[in-house]
């Protein structure tokens, strides 16, 4: 078998952990497995390499943001390749340009436009184990970007459709996906199996356990996926973690799989807003222009014919940028504009939504139950969140999780 497996920060934190992790590959070896790893950063350094930038300039050029934050990825990329050699495995490290891995010129968050596997297509049929640097990949015109943070969960996906691997394994801190962040609720239960389309919902709406855009990819490129533990016993081969996999592998179909939450969101509430036709296009087009993604959006119905309020969520980080915006709209001059930045928005997933009815119900009896306000709704076919104060995430969550039954014994 061909096998990618991708090692995050937490599994890479030191030498130790780097050896561990080396174990493990040297493992699916002796397995007679081709083995191709993609590492992160060692846990902290990411986070530490952009707060450098940040000091230095604090509106720094992403392209310099790019050349710094990637760097961390080469210590480990390098680091493995000779644990590996030192167990007497043939490994050699690859930098994103090395592949190459080309990706557009979005810096900060490229994304990923082509991968050639030749070269490390030869290098795993010559018996060696590719090492590669996650998180980042080369522009058409030869400068390093980075594919946002999170990214080498998408660096492994990738890597694994353009190798046409049977498996990509994610190693990581968790022993798989969880009905929510065991870290909030001790009684969360592991998942064997998720859905495609369940994970993507539950990575974009919080569960921050594997990056949006490798389960977007995973699902498009048929990569089976393994979100499993570095510090377990056991490896991938053994399928002891969770499997994102097709709806159709999926025999029991249960009607709410997680519970996830968000806290970067902000609430914009116009007060007095025109009722007349065009009004959302003017309000909403500045706010794309800006390229902000407006998610959950509840405009009232007019009391007087004349004038409605509208509320709608935009990331945290970029509601300044949204005021900007829409105070510079000379249709709004005479609307008021409230924010709020406590804010987290709660969410319920399950592909068994689709054919059952009363999912929201209980969600809003559960919260009513512990005296949760809810401040806005929206849904899609298989999931439903609310926003609610972020004072209220922990207990939201738990509440919620306990109302679908998601509780281990
Ligand atoms: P890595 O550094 O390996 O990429 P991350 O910190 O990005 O790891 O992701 C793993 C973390 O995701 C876990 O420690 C866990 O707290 C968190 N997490 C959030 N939601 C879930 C979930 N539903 N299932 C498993 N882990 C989750
Ligand atoms: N090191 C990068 C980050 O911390 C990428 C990754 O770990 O996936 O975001
Ligand atoms: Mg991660």
């Amino acid at each position: 078998m061909k096998i990618v497996v991708k090692f995050g920060g937490t599994s890479v934190a030191d030498i130790a952990c780097i050896e561990n992790a080396a174990d493990k590959v040297a493992a699916e070896v002796q397995r007679g497995n081709q083995v191709a790893v993609v590492v992160s950063a060692m846990s902290g350094v990411t986070n530490q390499l952009v707060s450098f930038c940040g000091d230095i300039a604090p509106d720094f050029d992403a392209q310099e943001y790019d050349a710094v934050v990637s760097s961390g990825e080469n210590v480990t990329s390098g680091l493995m390749a000779l644990a590996l050699q030192k167990r007497g495995i043939s490994a050699r490290s690859w930098q994103g340009w090395q592949v190459p891995i080309i990706c557009d010129d979005v810096h900060g968050k490229a994304r990923i436009a082509d991968i050639q596997p030749e070269k490390m297509n030869a290098a795993l049929d010559g018996g060696q184990v590719a090492v590669l640097a996650g998180f980042q990949g080369v522009t058409s015109d030869g400068r390093i970007a980075t594919l946002g943070r999170g990214g080498s969960d998408t660096t492994a996906v990738a890597l694994a459709a353009a190798l046409e691997a049977d498996r990509c394994d994610i190693y990581t801190d968790v022993n798989g996906v969880y009905t929510t962040d065991p870290r909030i609720v001790r009684k969360a239960q592991k998942l064997d199996r998720i859905s495609y389309e369940e994970m993507l919902e539950m990575a974009s709406l919080g569960a921050k356990v594997l990056q949006t855009r490798s389960v977007e990819m995973a699902m498009k490129r048929n990569v089976p996926l393994q979100v499993l533990s570095t510090f377990e016993d056991g490896i991938g081969s053994d399928l002891p973690g969770t499997l994102v996999t097709r709806e159709e592998d999926i025999v029991e179909k249960q009607i709410v799989n997680g519970v996830t939450y968000q806290k970067g969101e902000a609430k914009v509430t116009l007060l007095n807003v025109p009722d007349i036709p065009g009004m959302s296009a003017k309000i909403f087009g500045p706010l794309t222009d800006a390229s902000i993604n407006v998610d959950m959006i509840v405009q009232n119905i007019s009391q007087n014919g004349e004038s409605t309020d509208m509320t709608f969520t935009v990331p945290r980080a970029d509601l300044d940028s949204a005021l900007d915006a829409l105070q510079a709209c000379p249709e709004l001059k005479d609307t008021e504009i409230h924010t709020d930045k406590n804010v987290v928005k709660v969410s319920v997933i399950g592909i068994g939504m689709r054919s059952h009815a009363g999912v929201a119900q209980t969600m809003f009896q559960a919260l009513a139950d512990k005296g949760i306000n809810i401040q806005v709704i929206s849904t899609s076919e298989i999931k439903i969140s609310v926003l609610v104060s972020a004072d209220y995430t922990e207990l939201a969550v738990r509440a919620l999780h306990s109302a679908y039954g998601l509780e281990s014994e």
